[in-house]
């Protein structure tokens, strides 16, 4: 018989063949045969697809069953990776805000089995979810009392909902603001069943334009730091203080919510001072709201301080119970909450308040060191150079502040017609490692600015692998 009269199609194995042969016999231990017959059928099936008589060789089980494997392989490997933030924002919603402290990741471990969490181990009773965190959030706020739910947007919701559901909430045009990721002042009010009654203008709101819309209706007066935005020149809006008394002449509760809130003085560590909680509660305010993974430092939560009969109202709302943070959450948070109760050593033990502060001369230290590398893995397509640039602190945290930084900066060699191709591949090739390393693309080229990069070595170990085709 000659080769052209043979059906190509005879010569592929069938699916039980493939489970039999010896090249997949790993694959079966490593992933179990169902997931192995469903990577061999899919193959199966692409291979009858492309053949074409000159190629009977990919026929082959040796090269089926390495197709398989890489079908496998990509199929296992997981979703969510570490990557390295080089694009210059501390706090990156989108690379997970704040990274965890190895105190924390300890503490996650610790409660990841079996845990007290709702279990007071003196009694040998039920216990409250809440008993971890609010003897600490009280000592590091002075609040009379403290919960915790997922994030400061359930926060919000949840204070908004408990307090004054159909009911008014006074609050300044100059902060209905829109926080990213659909949050929306004026949205939340309404899903949590207030009535938004908006007072002053965008930039001047007076203490009269709250003091002449408090009525029958009013259920709180709130305050909503601005924290993504700043507004500047002719602006006016009354002291806290003053808006906390009005509130409390008309028998109300004052609600701040602060968005991110510190809970140490930032500017102790070289940083734009950022409104405390125990600062707005020592204000008059009733209630404030934060959240856990913005300058905080910790895990993703939202966490609310203030009066213990107003707590007690908002952890009764049966919305608190679906809000309620994991045990892992609250292992990580309470280990954070712990750093805090030690100013002194906080910027060497939180990796937030540390990056945010790292010094400008350890940065460019560190450019000087790594760039030879870089510049050698992209000699062929690219030069590479430390540039002066400056990073924010992200999540809507201190808005208008940015920080000396320095940064690699990655130009193609060929300059013109084709430039910006090549940095998008470069930007690609460093987004396809192992731990994808995300910088920003600025004036035709590829920034990666150092303060956020810990893991030295971890960085320049995995470089040969770029692959720039
Ligand atoms: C960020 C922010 C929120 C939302 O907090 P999350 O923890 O991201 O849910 C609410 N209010 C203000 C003022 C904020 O800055």
């Amino acid at each position: 018989m000659s080769q052209g009269n043979v059906n190509p199609r005879v010569a592929i194995p069938s699916v039980d063949r493939m489970l039999r042969a010896p090249a997949l016999s790993a694959a079966l231990d490593a992933h179990g045969r169902p997931a192995v017959t469903d990577a061999v059928r899919t193959v199966l099936a692409a291979v009858r697809r492309d053949l074409k008589p000159e190629n009977a060789a990919e026929t082959s089980e040796s090269a089926i069953a390495a197709r398989v494997d890489a079908v496998l392989e990509a199929l296992s490997r997981p979703s969510l990776v570490r990557v390295f933030n080089l694009t210059g924002t501390v706090l990156h919603t989108n690379l997970g805000r704040a990274p965890l402290p190895s105190a924390a990741i300890e503490a996650m471990i610790q409660a990841a089995g079996a845990c007290n969490l709702e279990y007071d181990l003196d009694r040998g009773k039920r216990g409250d979810r809440d008993s971890h965190l609010e003897p600490l959030l009280q000592r590091l706020t002075g609040a009379e009392a403290a919960t915790v739910v997922n994030n400061n947007a359930a926060a919000v919701l949840l204070v908004l909902n408990t307090l004054a559901r159909d009911k008014e909430v006074v609050v300044s045009r100059g902060e209905l603001i829109e926080i990213g990721g659909a949050f929306r002042i004026p949205d939340i009010m309404s899903r949590a069943g207030c009535t938004l009654r908006e007072v002053g203008t965008t930039n001047r709101t007076h203490l009269s334009d709250y003091a002449d819309n408090i009525g029958e209706d009013t259920a709180l007066v709130m305050k909503v730091h601005a924290s993504n935005y700043s507004i500047e020149g002719f602006t006016t809006a009354p002291e806290e203080a003053a808006l906390a008394a009005l509130a409390h002449e008309n028998n109300v509760p004052f609600v701040n919510d602060l968005g991110s809130g510190a809970l140490a003085d930032l500017s102790d560590y070289g940083l734009p001072h950022e409104p405390m909680p125990a600062e707005v509660l020592a204000d008059g305010a009733d209630i404030v709201t934060f959240s856990g993974d913005k300058l905080l430092g910790g895990p993703q939560a939202g966490l609310i301080v203030g009066r213990a009969d107003l707590i007690a109202k908002i952890r009764k709302n049966p919305m608190k119970r679906a809000m309620r943070l994991d045990k892992v959450t609250i292992a990580a948070l309470e280990a954070i909450l712990r750093l805090y109760t030690d100013p002194e050593r906080l910027a060497a033990r939180l990796p937030t308040i540390g990056l945010l502060s790292r010094p400008v001369a350890e940065i460019n230290a560190l450019a000087a060191r790594i760039c030879p590398v870089v510049a050698c893995v992209l000699s062929e397509v690219a030069t590479v150079e430390i540039v002066a640039c400056r990073s924010q602190i992200g999540s809507g945290s201190l808005p208008v502040d940015r920080l000396d930084s320095a940064a690699l900066a990655i130009r193609p060699l060929k300059q013109g017609r084709g430039e910006g191709r090549i940095v998008t591949q470069i930007t690609e090739a460093f987004r396809a490692l192992p731990a994808p390393v995300i910088g920003r693309v600025q004036d035709r080229a590829l920034l990666l600015d150092l303060r956020c990069l810990e893991d030295e070595a971890a960085f320049t170990a995995q470089l040969n692998q770029l692959s720039l085709s």
